[in-house]
């Protein structure tokens, strides 16, 4: 019983985070405000009752370059825009979770969601990187349950960056990047992610 009883509180606590926090200074939250106003319609940077969880993959091998490019605040190359790209947490390849960004301020790591979405970077190059290596797998999913109990997340809006343009959540201004998308976590892999966290309790 007491075995029992402490795997399932557990499960919902929070897991060791390293803070290593990127520079979010006035002028990066300046420019958030203005890419939520042109993306969103509304000019804000802070990230208020997030409703959407968004895995991704780094297409990297180590951490440390990733860390470095969000820390720029520089456009990026595909879309030209600042600030530059971020994301609320990495999962390195040792299990070791990293954040970079308070989860109420946005990151732009995903078009469509940036307003309501906090995202989790993994290293690696393809799901199975996550998925098959039990201490990214582990530390991955205590992470996002411990977000998403917190914040009131539902399971089925914890979703692949893959997944992104199909979220009930998806509202983007700008024409030509409504159906902007990536390959990173599409749903064959979500669909095993997701039954692995409705078996972890709040
Ligand atoms: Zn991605």
């Amino acid at each position: 019983m007491a075995l029992a009883a402490s795997v399932n509180s557990a499960a919902a606590d929070r897991p060791a985070i390293a803070w290593n926090a990127i520079p979010y200074p006035a002028k990066r939250k300046a420019e958030m405000a203005a890419y939520s106003q042109r993306h969103y319609g509304f000019r804000r940077y802070g990230l208020h009752n997030p409703k959407v969880i968004v895995q991704h993959l780094t297409e990297s091998s180590t951490y440390r370059p990733i860390w470095t490019i969000f820390a720029q605040d520089v456009a990026d190359n595909e879309l030209g825009e600042l600030p530059g790209v971020c994301s609320h947490f990495i999962v390195d390849q040792n299990g070791k979770i990293h954040q970079l960004v308070p989860i109420s301020l946005m990151c732009r790591h995903t078009v469509g969601l940036n307003w309501t979405a906090i995202g989790i970077e993994h290293v690696g190059f393809k799901p199975s990187d996550v998925l098959g290596r039990a201490k990214v797998r582990a530390a991955s999913l205590r992470l996002t349950n411990w977000l998403r109990c917190r914040e009131g997340i539902e399971i089925k809006n914890v979703i692949g960056h893959n997944e992104s343009v199909q979220s009930r959540y998806h509202h983007e201004r700008v024409a030509r990047l409504r159906t902007q998308t990536h390959d990173d976590f599409p749903t064959s892999s979500m669909r095993k992610y997701r039954a692995a966290l409705r078996k972890l309790t709040c």
